[in-house]
């Protein structure tokens, strides 16, 4: 590996590890969207399609609404997959991954740097959200498992890995 790769490593991985001692205040991802813009069972809904249980939540707003990222942090994906049609994926603190689908266009470069309340696309309904009202696709994976999360529900393992937005949302904070 280019030393200066290692380098740069290391410094994401200094920000991304320093940002675990501060306690950082999660914003909503959709402007202007409350907890009555969810449904409250929408995270591990089952039935749900090919991905079996819903691992997020859809946000619903009016298409074009600008979608913010909810913490500071580096672009690690953007751009289009069948499903989730224009999609975003953000690398925060905790090194968890804010994943955003259904975009109606991105507005993020692959690499950069964002800040919370940051602009990384609009609201739309791209991918498998086609013909249904726009909304926002949002899930948090965390590469580091928290098994006391693991539940007897379908799919239940992998609530260790992929975090209930709502929840960060509704407390403000990550934790
Ligand atoms: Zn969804």
């Amino acid at each position: 590996m280019k030393l200066r790769l290692k380098i740069a490593i290391y410094i994401i991985l200094f920000i991304l590890f320093s940002g675990c001692a501060i306690p950082h205040k999660m914003m909503n991802p959709v402007k202007g969207a409350t907890s009555k813009s969810w449904n409250s069972k929408s995270y591990w809904y089952y039935p749900w399609g090919k991905s079996v249980t819903h691992k997020g939540i859809d946000i619903f707003a009016k298409k074009g609404t600008p979608v913010v990222s909810p913490q500071d942090g580096i672009i690690v994906q953007n751009g289009e997959n069948e499903r989730g049609g224009k999609v975003v994926m953000v690398l925060a603190p905790l090194l968890r991954l804010h994943y955003f689908a259904h975009l109606d266009s991105i507005q993020s470069g692959l690499g950069l740097f964002i800040s919370k309340g940051d602009t990384i696309g609009f609201v739309g309904r791209s991918g498998n959200a086609k013909g249904k009202p726009a909304h926002l696709h949002y899930h948090i994976i965390t590469p580091i498992p928290y098994p006391w999360r693991w539940s007897s529900e379908v799919q239940g393992w992998k609530k260790m890995f992929f975090l209930n937005p709502a929840e960060k949302i509704q407390n403000e904070s990550i934790f």
